[in-house]
């Protein structure tokens, strides 16, 4: 049995630093939320809320989601993109918000992309603005794309040396699956990214079975088979599936946790991590812009 990666205590330990960051600071951080009436969005704010309320960092008030001073909700189908585009302007403009985050998925009348060039890129604590994603490419940016800086954690949280290991990511996305390639790059690791067109040419199977390192972050429940699972591998899951009312990630977890050396959970695993990211991107904003710098 793999040793199960406790994303809550790692959580933990960033937040512990984090506090102590935050005592030197002058000034508190404000983060500003977009969010949508749709239960996954209405269930990360309410975790985001607690963990910014735990560091004293300023997110707004929940009970008054139309104040255009707090956090706004968007009703999913009536939304409109010049609504979003008119609040992230305004957040933009205010200098009191150090940090923006428009939660995924988006109702399909809003485009993503479109989005993630509206943000100030010193207040876009996703790391999704094209500027923050060509530092990313240069090895160089100071705000990274939080849920892939999670990933990272877990895996350095098991002490191996990624310096020319096997890394295969699944799932090739603007906000997981590009980033974390990016960042095992870095590490030296010899990275494949698979997709959509790998598990049509029916390649999947293989590219997972020669993984050390394996990062799956498709949105597919139980996807990936853990008999495919090479023995002594590090499985980081970041997939959030319900199924039956349940949380379930993108991996067969009984099964790969027989052969892993490190599994992630799910939940549990990268999504404790990932909300603990956008509070310490929201910090290092907050500390670029207190002294008048980008990057
Ligand atoms: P996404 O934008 O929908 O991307 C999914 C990726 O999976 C795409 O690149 C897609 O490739 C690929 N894919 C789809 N079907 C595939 C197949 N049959 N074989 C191989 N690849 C396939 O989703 P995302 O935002 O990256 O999120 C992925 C999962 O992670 C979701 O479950 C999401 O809820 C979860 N998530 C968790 C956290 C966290 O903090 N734990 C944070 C963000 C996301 P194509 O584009 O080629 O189709």
């Amino acid at each position: 049995m793999g040793v199960v990666l406790d994303g809550k205590a790692i959580a933990e330990r960033i937040k512990q630093e984090l506090q102590q960051e935050l005592l030197k600071l002058k000034g508190t951080p404000h983060l500003r939320l977009l969010y949508f009436d749709r239960p996954p969005s209405l269930l990360f704010k309410h975790v985001q809320e607690n963990a910014a309320h735990e560091l004293g960092i300023e997110i707004g008030g929940s009970p008054a989601f139309l104040s255009e001073e707090n956090s706004r909700c968007c009703d999913w189908d009536r939304v409109q993109p010049e609504d979003v585009d008119r609040i992230i302007q305004r957040w933009n403009q205010d200098p009191r918000v150090h940090g923006i985050f428009v939660h995924q998925p988006l109702p399909h009348q809003l485009d993503a992309q479109r989005i993630s060039t509206l943000i100030d890129p010193r207040k876009d604590v996703e790391g999704i603005h094209p500027q923050n994603s060509a530092r990313r490419f240069f090895a160089k940016a100071r705000i990274g794309s939080c849920t892939a800086l999670a990933v990272m954690e877990l895996i350095e949280a098991t002490g191996v040396d990624l310096e020319g290991k096997d890394a295969v990511v699944i799932g090739h996305s603007e906000i997981v699956g590009r980033p974390v390639s990016m960042l095992l790059l870095d590490k030296l690791a010899t990275t494949t990214i698979c997709h959509v067109g790998t598990d049509k040419a029916g390649r999947l199977e293989d590219h997972v079975r020669r993984a050390e390192i394996l990062v799956v972050a498709v949105g597919r429940p139980q996807f990936i088979k853990g008999a495919w699972i090479k023995p002594g591998a590090i499985v980081i899951d970041v997939g959030i599936n319900v199924v039956s009312g349940c949380v379930v990630g993108d991996v067969e977890f009984e099964e790969a946790s027989r052969r892993a050396a490190f599994i992630s959970p799910v939940p549990g695993g990268v999504g404790p991590v990932t909300v603990m990211m956008v509070m310490k991107n929201t910090v290092e904003a907050f500390k670029l812009q207190q002294q008048g710098k980008f990057q």
